[in-house]
């Protein structure tokens, strides 16, 4: 009798801003663990989801969007991305039927060359034509020399299953990494925070979201009451302006809206409190960077 390998690995799931990659990670873990919103770039950090079952674990990390380096802030951003690609036994790149991509693109050349086993995966075919999506798989299949090519929709769970065969299939023959019931490697603060910061994204245009960070200054658990204080950072005067509202009407919904999705989150009432602050420049500054847990 020989027993069954325990396969473990990192899932590193990159592309542009917006093609699907936190909707993706969320069908594979079946968890609503990143941000999911029609704005591009609200996903800043790494964050991983582990999906673990009784002879494997996979550990997914959603990176930032690829953007040219604008602000410090992108520059930090990059850095995940690069490292997501350093350290992934499997690459899922996700793209969508309708993007166009600069054929000179480094991260293209770099993800043709890559010896780490490679996925395409093309999203969004809820919404196109099936000619487009066959050509479409043709063009990165020839493109990127991947494994695969898999079309799916993340939104609609449609194929998806077909992508964790594919992983599980990939997926070296290791030890698991955490412990079998550790869903995520970041804080409550973390989640606290990021769900702030996806209300700001849904609640105001455009500068807003952009110019402000979310800093959790207190939680506190006692019983079934959990006490949180938000500091939210934004660059001008104007802007705290925008983001209170008349009579503090815009800020109060932020908030109620966060309110019901961490009581949902962390199973607990919530008393939520939020602060605004103005910091100019907070983005170029590193070490301000660094004590908002965007540093290495
Ligand atoms: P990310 O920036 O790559 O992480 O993208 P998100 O996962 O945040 O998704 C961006 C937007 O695309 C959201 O509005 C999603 O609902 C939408 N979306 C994601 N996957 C699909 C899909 O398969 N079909 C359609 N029609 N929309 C999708
Ligand atoms: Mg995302």
């Amino acid at each position: 009798m020989s027993e069954i390998a325990h396969k473990a690995g990192f899932v590193n799931i990159i592309g542009k801003p917006n093609v699907g990659k936190s909707t993706l990670m969320n069908a594979l873990t079946g968890e609503q663990l990143s941000i999911i919103t029609s704005k591009a770039q609200t996903t800043r950090h790494r964050i991983m989801g582990i999906l673990s079952g009784e002879d494997f674990q996979i550990i997914y990390s959603d990176t930032p969007g690829i953007l040219k380096p604008i602000y410090e802030l992108h520059k930090v951003m990059m850095g995940y991305v690069e490292s997501a690609l350093e350290d992934a036994d499997i690459i899922l790149f996700v793209v969508e039927v309708g993007e166009k991509y600069d054929e000179e693109m480094p991260l293209l050349q770099r993800l043709a060359h890559t010896q780490t086993p490679l996925f395409v995966v093309l999203n969004k075919i809820d919404k196109s034509q099936q000619e487009e999506v066959v050509a479409k798989m043709a063009y990165w299949q020839e493109k990127l020399n991947p494994k695969e090519v898999i079309p799916v929709s993340a939104l609609e769970k449609f194929n998806t299953e077909r992508v964790l065969d594919l992983i599980l299939q990939n997926l070296p023959e290791h030890p698991a990494y955490f412990e079998k019931d550790e869903m995520t490697d970041r804080t409550e603060r973390f989640f606290a925070s990021e769900i702030i910061r996806e209300k700001i994204f849904l609640n105001y245009s455009q500068e807003i979201p952009y110019a402000s960070d979310v800093v959790i200054i207190l939680f506190q658990e006692s019983g079934t009451l959990i006490r949180i204080a938000a500091e939210i950072l934004v660059e001008r005067d104007s802007q705290k302006g925008i983001l209170i509202g008349k009579g503090g009407k815009m800020l109060k919904k932020v908030g109620t809206d966060a309110r019901k999705d961490m009581e949902a989150f962390f199973g607990k009432k919530v008393f939520l409190e939020q602060f605004v602050k103005v910091e100019p420049n907070w983005r170029n500054q590193k070490l301000k960077l660094e004590r908002l847990g965007y540093g290495a």
